[in-house]
């Protein structure tokens, strides 16, 4: 039997269930778990976490660190920095691992399937009182009590039966709305659902031809239909895996909310946003990350709509930046990572939770005219959530200029030359940060928040590993709202 097992929320539950038994009953030494354990998980109390990577915020870390530790026993917990900005900030500052308050959380109250769970597991504990209460969970909550709570003869509310008898294993702590897709593994005439996977992950992961990767052995993806939310895959023995080669266009489609930039002249914006997959083929790479042969696929793109912020890049920028030949989409992507990576500073996240728009070399290094001219503007978007959003570059959008004040000084401050993990350059990123601009990003960020730029300062382009190619951004036209959209921040 293996000791150690590997543990995500994807996994059935029966397995799941087997997985958390051994190690409670301590047959097992250890679990290599996502962040599905950090809470809610019974395994009992270990002697030792080792987190991989700050978990992008002190309220996670303390939930992990947490897992470790009986009564009158000593444990240990261990963070092991990554290279991104926000390890390295707490690398360098680890004083604030212990001093710093959690951050603020964000509860969507506008969706009635976050709200409803929060509300049945309140009148659990205490029947509400829908005038009094109100403030807690919306104004709305006279009417939802109404209509999904027990009313009792002295006009108090209960939670309903359908939640009873624990209400609170029905509301999901995070992953709340998403849909999922079965990975079904169909080797020597099976028909078992391996495990789950989030709408979200499963356009990079799976796809005919893919790897997928299950308790450290390798399934082919023989048959991926999308429409039935279904794949199935075959156990395989080789020594590469795959990794998908697509290109994505994130274009806000509507405007919805406006927020000003103190002292400047730009604004930050927040509203729907469309997601554009074309997923063109894939690399099959060995464990040394060497390319073995790339694949070409034909599928039509596919569409997701998601909400998300955007900033436009003003003309002064552009102008700077085709003066000193700095490579336009290179820097606007380096501007996009350095403000990405920061968020979980401000919201509750994780890495991931909000993406943006990464650039192809492909296509920006090329010497052909291209079809596809992009507006010169910083995206991001809610990867989760669907059509309505996480919630989470809504909160970042609150304090966009703080956002941009702290990419800045992360980037001007970084001691590396072309832009390194810890300021521009993202794990994350889908094109292995090819398309980069360290320099030029600062000019996007300063102009932004309308300071001063030393032009003379700046280095004269092409970068070295920019070529220079035909120009693939334009100056970006406003995105129409419905009527008259509010500013914020006036
Ligand atoms: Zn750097
Ligand atoms: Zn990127």
């Amino acid at each position: 039997m293996a000791r150690i097992m590997g543990y995500r929320g994807g996994y059935t539950a029966q397995d799941r269930r087997q997985i958390e038994a051994q190690m409670f009953e301590g047959k097992l030494m250890g679990i290599v778990a996502t962040t599905a354990l950090e809470l809610g998980v019974d395994i009992g109390t270990l002697d030792c976490v080792v987190t991989l990577g700050f978990p992008y915020t002190i309220a996670n870390l303390r939930q992990q660190s947490g897992r470790a530790g009986r009564r009158n026993k000593d444990s240990l917990s261990v963070l092991v920095g990554d290279c991104f900005a926000t390890d390295q900030h707490y690398m360098q500052n680890p004083d604030e691992l212990f001093t710093k308050p959690n951050s603020e959380l964000q509860v969507d109250l506008e969706n009635m399937l976050v709200l409803e769970g929060h509300i049945q597991c309140a009148a659990y504990e205490m029947p509400i009182r829908p005038v009094e209460d109100a403030k807690y969970f919306s104004k709305d909550l006279a009417k939802i009590a109404e209509e999904r709570l027990i009313k009792d003869e002295l006009g108090y509310y209960h939670c309903h039966d359908r939640f009873r008898p624990v209400p609170s294993k029905f509301v999901a702590i995070r992953d709340t709305e998403e849909d999922h897709f079965a990975i079904v593994d169909i080797s020597h005439g099976k028909n078992i659902v391996l495990e789950e996977l989030e709408a979200s992950r499963a356009f990079f992961t799976i796809y005919d031809g893919a790897i997928f990767l299950h308790q450290g052995n390798s399934y082919l993806v023989r048959d991926f239909q999308p429409d039935r939310m279904i794949a199935k895959v075959e156990k395989v023995k080789v020594d590469w895996t795959t990794q998908q080669r697509d290109f994505t266009d994130i274009d806000p489609v509507e405007t919805e909310l406006i927020r000003r930039i103190p002292g400047s002249l730009s604004s930050a914006f927040h509203g729907s946003i469309r997601i554009t997959q074309n997923v063109f083929g894939y690399f099959k790479i060995d464990k040394k990350r060497r390319i073995l042969d790339a694949v070409q696929v034909d599928n039509p793109p596919i569409i997701r709509h998601s909400k998300g912020m955007w900033l436009d890049v003003p003309k002064r920028a552009l102008e700077i930046l085709v003066d000193r030949r700095l490579n336009v989409a290179g820097s606007i992507h380096a501007a996009e990572h350095a403000v990405m990576s920061l968020m979980p500073n401000f919201v509750i996240s994780m890495p991931g939770d909000v993406r943006t728009e990464c650039k192809i070399g492909l296509k920006e290094f090329a010497q052909k005219e291209t079809q596809r001219k992009r507006p010169a503007r910083l995206t991001f978007y809610d990867a989760k959530g669907g059509a309505g959003g996480s919630g989470i570059s809504t909160k970042a959008f609150e304090f966009v200029d703080l956002l941009l004040v702290q990419a800045l000084k992360r980037v001007e401050h970084c001691y590396c030359e072309h832009g390194c993990i810890e300021c521009v350059c993202s794990e994350l990123c889908k094109h292995a940060n090819e398309v980069m601009s360290k320099a030029g990003s600062s000019v996007i960020l300063k102009a932004l928040l309308n300071m001063s730029i030393d032009v003379e300062a700046l280095p004269m382009g092409p970068e070295e590993m920019s070529p220079v190619g035909v120009e693939t951004v334009v100056l970006a036209k406003p995105v129409p709202g419905k009527g008259r959209v509010p500013v914020c921040g006036e």
